[in-house]
């Protein structure tokens, strides 16, 4: 072990998504990856994983290191997650100034000018992070603060211009990587909070226990969206050292399932095979999932997939026109996808398939074919989003050509790709928004749903339930079904591996909840009460809901909490400050949260700021099946109204 006082090294796993800290996440291999490679070569690690607890992030951080000195802390990730990596280094910067902050992954590899001037840490490991972690730090623990000598840096000396050393060229021999260090990360509370419901692949137990791992790093391929921090070159682990370490944690940790999360599994088929016929003999089998491409597939290497325990393979279709596929590089076409669809269901494989709008190439013809394409295949439940070009993809490197290169404008656009993705298409602003309004109706009125034979809770949060699929017709009963968010949610069926939404009226503890959500909506389905909307939306999404579910209500304001939309123009409003002041100022007025994956947390500063539940109506509680019968009631009241009037006026009442 290194001199504990000069190599103390802590890693912080930033905070994935609001519900991290209590569901699910996606682990954070490259990090453990990371820290196996400190320890493989001696160093002391200590590890905070934030997605293992709550409150907020500077608070986490100055009670666990409250205690506990570190000369390094190594934090990480995309560049999706720059604002919660600046976070944590402003926090560490106030509790320990003396610590070297050290930054890695795609974050600053893809901008590491923009990222270092605007997370300001002390060095930034760029590219794959193992060899260069350690020489790093060796060479820093040596006093010497000038790496020129370590392949795969960037830091400032004294303020000078920022140093970027030669690039580190890709591990080749990928077994002389330590195991990642799960067991550090503490992949036990991990592995045991996962319930059947938390994604979209956990449902094939009730206890998931999914393990993440790599077999192979790297795609040969350049779709213009993606992009490869660990670099294109393919490179694969010897199948002996996968198995290896498959075993090792099925049995050390009691692993269920495996989540495969190589790039590009099928590159090399006997060796795809070779892994499929070992995962077959191992002691206990285990059920797993995996990213394929279209073009690999065929019905043998899928019968082959299913006979080792593949229950289901994630695509990349990106769209249904041809067009569109080649201006993504993305060397596949629409014949290929569908084939790959009707193959991979007649295996008895589920499908996980993404459609992304927006490309350069897209018009709205091409935009509305794959989207036609989306509707006559409801039960897929293909998702769809939009075409967002991050940081090192090709696609970002025309957006910054196009315009002013300025760090300010590329990290507005890089918020615009994590918020609200940019047109980049060759569409109008109308024939954007024209799109955007049909994806989003599409998804809300897709009405393919299980039928609930039986819910019983178990205990305060977890249900047992029986789910009839509208796929294959058969039930599957499922355990620790864990219900956080109202509003309509999706499972699979564990026979036929298919999609279905499930309503939240499965779960009788929501029922008083939203029996009083639907009071409010009838209310304001009245149009006699002003309504506030917040926050504002994508403007064709609010169109889309707007015309599912608001005709007659009286829209009278908007608020939102992004400081940047305050005082801006959104439907016809100015946007207000979601706050206690702008709040009590309308006590007459109900709340109407529209679609959005943050309705608790709005929900819950709504209630903070003073709202009671009787003034809040929240979509995600409403079924579009229920707006006719809601409206018909009102048509009939008016109706009697109406009636009673007249009768009124000719003297019969
Ligand atoms: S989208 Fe898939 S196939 Fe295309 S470059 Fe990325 S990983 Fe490779």
């Amino acid at each position: 072990m290194k001199d504990p006082l000069h190599a103390n090294i802590l890693i912080i796993v930033p905070r994935y998504g609001q519900y991290a800290e209590t569901g699910y996440y996606e682990f954070p291999l490259g990090l453990a990856y990371v820290s196996a490679a400190l320890k493989k070569d001696g160093y002391a690690v200590d590890v905070i994983n934030l997605n293992h607890h709550g409150g907020p992030v500077s608070e986490v951080l100055t009670q666990s290191l409250k205690d506990r000195s570190h000369g390094y802390f190594l934090t990480g990730g995309l560049s999706a997650h720059y604002r919660s990596i600046k976070e944590i280094i402003d926090s560490v910067r106030d509790i320990d100034p003396a610590g070297k902050v050290i930054v890695g992954g795609g974050v600053v590899t893809a901008s590491p000018h923009i990222m270092y001037d605007y997370l300001k840490p002390d060095y930034m490991v760029l590219g794959e992070g193992e060899i260069t972690i350690v020489e790093l730090i060796r060479t820093l623990d040596n006093g010497c603060y000038d790496c020129r000598g370590v392949n795969g840096v960037g830091y400032r000396i004294n303020g000078g211009p920022l140093v970027l050393t030669e690039p580190r060229g890709p591990i080749l021999d990928l077994e002389q990587c330590a195991w990642p260090d799960v067991e550090g990360f503490d992949i036990q509370t991990y592995l045991s909070r996962q319930g059947p419901n938390d994604s979209l692949y956990l449902y094939v137990n009730d206890e998931p226990r999914f393990y993440p791992i790599i077999s192979s790093r790297g795609c040969p391929f350049s779709c213009t969206f993606c992009y490869h921090p660990l670099g294109q070159r393919y490179r694969s682990r010897p199948v002996d050292d996968f198995i290896a370490e498959v075993r090792y944690v099925v049995d050390k940790y009691d692993v269920h399932n495996l989540a495969i999360f190589d790039e590009l599994l099928s590159l090399k088929r006997g060796r795809l095979f070779e892994i499929c016929d070992r995962l077959k003999q191992l002691p206990r089998p285990v059920k797993w999932m995996c990213q394929l491409r279209v073009d690999t597939i065929d019905e043998e290497l899928l019968a082959r997939l299913k006979d080792a325990g593949c229950f289901l393979v994630s695509y990349g279709f990106e769209s249904m026109n041809d067009e569109v596929l080649r201006s993504m590089n993305k060397h596949i076409n629409a014949a290929q996808i569908e084939r790959a669809m009707t193959l991979t269901r007649k295996a008895g494989i589920g499908i996980q398939g993404y459609f992304i709008f927006g490309d350069p190439a897209e018009t709205l013809k091409s935009g509305l074919e794959t989207l036609s394409f989306w509707r006559d295949h409801p039960d897929y439940h293909l998702t769809m989003g939009y075409v967002r070009p991050y940081p090192g993809s090709v696609l970002w490197e025309q957006q910054v050509a196009k315009g002013d290169p300025s760090p300010t404008r590329q990290l507005e656009l890089l918020d615009a790709c994590i918020n609200r993705p940019p047109n980049i298409s060759s569409m109008n602003h109308m024939d954007w928004f024209q799109l955007k309004k049909e994806v989003t109706r599409a998804t809300i009125l897709n009405d393919h749903f299980g039928r609930c034979l039986d819910s019983c809770r178990e205990t305060d949060d977890t249900y047992r339930l029986s789910i009839e699929c509208p796929h294959c017709g058969r039930v599957s009963p499922y355990r620790r079904f864990k219900q956080r968010i109202l509003g309509i949610f999706k499972v699979s069926c564990r026979h036929c591996n298919q999609t279905m939404n499930i309503s939240p009226m499965v779960f009788e503890h929501v029922k008083n909840d939203y029996d009083r959500n639907r009071k409010v909506f009838e209310h304001i389905k009245l149009g006699t009460c002003p309504v506030i909307v917040t926050p504002c939306m994508d403007d064709a999404e609010f169109q889309a809901m707007a015309e599912i579910f608001l005709a007659g209500v009286n829209i009278a304001g908007v608020m939102d909490i992004d400081e940047s939309r305050i005082g801006l123009s959104y439907l016809d409003f100015r946007i207000r400050r979601r706050s206690k002041e702008n709040v009590e100022a309308v006590p007459e007025a109900c709340f109407l949260i529209p679609l959005t994956r943050y309705a608790n947390k709005i929900y819950s500063h709504l209630q903070s700021l003073g709202v009671s539940g009787d003034r809040i109506c929240r979509l995600d509680e409403i079924m579009p099946s229920e707006v006719s019968e809601v409206e018909n009631t009102i048509r009939g009241a008016r109706g009697k109204e109406i009636l009673s009037e007249l009768r009124r006026s000719e003297g019969l009442l």
